[in-house]
């Protein structure tokens, strides 16, 4: 069977480490067509906005996609194409692991976090506006419906893969309502999964102390929107970097895999980014095919090539490019098929 996949390159260094994934993922001898479309900066002189319709319609139809990062601009200019992605086709779920590797120098070498991050409100519901010349108001939304949604979303993947413990965090001892309406409804669920996963919760400030300090104790941890957002990065920076951390958005119709970090400009066209965190989350889309002897392989082959630590991308200490580093990957990748 052929997977059809929305291939979205994106800007920066996105188009660099799509091409790389691709060359991965097509080494697994899994047969792909890559239906490439394009979006972010590059689409707005031709097309009036970072996101054609074209794309989001590819993605209703093939149901899957793999996504480079896209840059949004700071402060002014357009919309986040990657929230408006997330919302318009309902990909409520925000999925990060963030493992250690053999290879990569951190502080710690046992951390193994889940990161189910809400992925539709909270203050990326983007309503907000000037109060006069001097003030702005951001509404931050939170609703039962998406709370125990994400919530479940964690419970179930806990069963699913023989996880212990889920962690909700939040501020609900400074936003009464909103966050303690997310507790409430995390709790809710939780009383479903007694006796099968263990739930427990966190002040977002007091977890991001405990994360740095001792990362062993926490397993999935379940956050609103922009805690989800805050907190992956520091998972990621746990286990060596936004150069390593893959990503998945999972709706009920379609599923955007993508890497934690953005586009970053300064690099782009240089062959220097690290693909690792791409390729990971072409992993983790394998997986979600149900391909999962492919998805383990790709995993091995990183875990495997990082460790030798001959080919290593700058950002781990190495000097080795995109393309050299991912060519090592799929040989890999490769050669355990080739094995009889
Ligand atoms: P960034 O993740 O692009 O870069 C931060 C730093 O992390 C970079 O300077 C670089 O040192 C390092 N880094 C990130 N990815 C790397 C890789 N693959 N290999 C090696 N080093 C890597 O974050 P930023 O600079 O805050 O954002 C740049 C743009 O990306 C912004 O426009 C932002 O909105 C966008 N962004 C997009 C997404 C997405 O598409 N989902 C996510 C985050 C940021």
């Amino acid at each position: 069977m052929t997977y059809t996949v929305t291939l979205i390159p994106g800007d920066g260094i996105g188009p660099e480490l799509a091409d790389a994934t691709v060359a991965v993922l097509d080494a697994t001898g899994v047969p792909f067509e890559w239906r490439r479309v394009d979006a972010g900066e590059s689409q707005i002189a031709a097309h009036g906005t970072p996101l054609p319709e074209s794309v989001l319609d590819s993605i209703r139809e093939t149901r899957v996609a793999l996504k480079g990062p896209i840059t949004t601009p700071i402060g002014e200019g357009f919309r986040s194409v990657n929230v408006t992605l997330r919302q318009a086709l309902d990909l409520y779920a925000n999925l990060r692991p963030a493992r250690s590797m053999k290879g990569i120098e951190t502080r710690y070498q046992d951390v193994d976090l889940v990161i189910v991050r809400e992925n539709t409100e909270d203050l990326y519901a983007g309503i907000e506006h000037r109060v006069g010349k001097d003030a702005a108001e951001s509404i931050k939304i939170i609703t039962r419906f998406a709370s125990e949604r994400i919530a479940r979303f964690a419970f179930e993947y806990a069963v699913a893969n023989g996880r212990h413990k889920v962690t909700a965090v939040h501020k609900a001892n400074i936003m009464k309502l909103s966050d303690g309406l997310f507790l409430e409804s995390c709790r809710t669920v939780a009383a479903e999964y007694v006796g099968r996963v263990e739930f427990e919760d966190r002040i977002i400030d007091n977890m991001c102390m405990q994360l740095v300090q001792k990362p062993e104790l926490y397993d999935v941890l379940v956050l609103p929107n922009l805690y989800g957002d805050i907190v992956s990065d520091l998972a990621a920076g746990l286990v060596g970097g936004l150069g390593v951390a893959p990503g998945a958005n999972i709706g009920e119709t379609a599923a955007v895999f993508e890497p934690v970090h953005g586009s970053a400009p300064k690099y782009a066209g240089k062959n220097v980014a690290n693909p690792t965190a791409l390729i990971l989350s072409g992993a983790l889309m394998l997986r979600h095919l149900g391909e999962t002897t492919a998805a383990e392989r790709v995993e091995q082959a990183v875990r495997e090539v990082i460790a030798d630590g001959g080919i290593l991308p700058r950002d781990l200490g190495g000097q080795a490019g995109t393309k050299q580093f991912a060519a090592a990957v799929a040989d890999r990748v490769a050669a355990v098929l080739a094995t009889p």
